[in-house]
């Protein structure tokens, strides 16, 4: 597998940062995860748009210009040869002796791998996932998508020692988001709600597309916060991120949802998401 490090494509063990790079030292970079699909980025362009956002909240200096973080991707896929999986980019503020405060010079460092993955044939869409619900111990800047990921790593290891696949975070009594993805329910009544958007949760790439997609189908949207208690006395629960497109969730704190079984409006959405992104790339 071929790695890519400040404009170099290099394998495994040539792939390295220093030790005082600031991504290491203090979860000073921020990342993006895109899926390919036969060969091809999904949604790339409104990830780099993020990524800008993220690097801008920062004042981090872009490494390069998108032009160039595209083409770099496209050659890592090409020189991988993956066909299916994830593209996973960071940049961090570089390297600067040990200090807090944001060095006066530095040169931001780019770094991006690939990982094959069976993203459309998962076996998990077919069974739904089971989640529990912890409380959201992570900082008041979600919006940002830094590498500082030990409170959701925590939180997904108290979900597998639990025999779980996931947790749903709490604040305040109301679900954020999921470890690493956004919250759904739909309600009886057939409306689909989810959290706003603010600085509480990410901005999904998937979100926005799902939400689209969701209402061009007919389908209500709610953005407003629920209570795990709504969770569990929905008709459906469902997850979205670029490594699960549209994820059907069965059983929330024990509590089955339903007969137990992914529901109709979940299995719906995926299909339409995967359909699109196999058909469009941009969506
Ligand atoms: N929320 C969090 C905390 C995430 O880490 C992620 C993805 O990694 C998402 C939501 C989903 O975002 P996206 O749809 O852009 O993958």
């Amino acid at each position: 597998r071929t790695f890519y490090v400040n404009g170099d494509f290099v394998a495994e063990e040539n792939a390295k940062i220093s030790v005082l790079d600031r991504g290491f030292l203090f979860a000073d970079a921020v990342y993006e995860v895109s899926t390919v699909l036969k060969g091809k980025l999904i949604d790339n362009k409104a990830h780099l748009k993020r990524l800008a956002r993220s690097m801008s909240e920062l004042s981090m200096a872009p490494p390069c210009s998108e032009a160039e973080i595209e083409a770099a991707q496209l050659e890592l896929i090409k020189l991988n040869e993956l066909d299916e999986g994830l593209l996973y980019l960071q940049v961090s503020r570089g390297v600067a002796d040990r200090d807090f405060a944001y060095p006066a010079k530095s040169k931001s460092s780019l770094v991006m791998f690939t990982q094959v993955k069976n993203l459309l044939n998962s076996p998990m869409a077919e069974q739904g996932l089971h989640v529990i619900s912890i409380p959201d111990m992570r900082w008041k800047r979600r919006d940002i998508k830094t590498v500082g990921l030990l409170a959701p790593s925590m939180g997904k290891q108290a979900a597998l020692d639990a025999g779980v696949h996931d947790a749903w975070m709490v604040e305040d009594g109301l679900v954020t988001e999921g470890t690493s993805n956004n919250a759904y329910i739909v309600t009886k009544d057939r409306k689909i709600q989810t959290r706003h958007l603010g600085h509480e949760i990410l901005s999904g790439i998937t979100r926005h597309a799902v939400l689209k997609f969701a209402a061009e189908a007919g389908y209500t949207i709610v953005e407003e916060p629920f209570t795990i208690e709504a969770a569990r006395q929905a008709s459906e629960a469902f997850i979205t991120s670029a490594s699960t497109f549209v994820m059907p969730v069965v059983n929330i704190d024990g509590v089955e949802l339903g007969d137990g079984k992914p529901g109709p409006v979940s299995k719906q959405l995926r299909l339409i998401y995967i359909k699109a992104a196999l058909e469009h790339q941009d969506l």
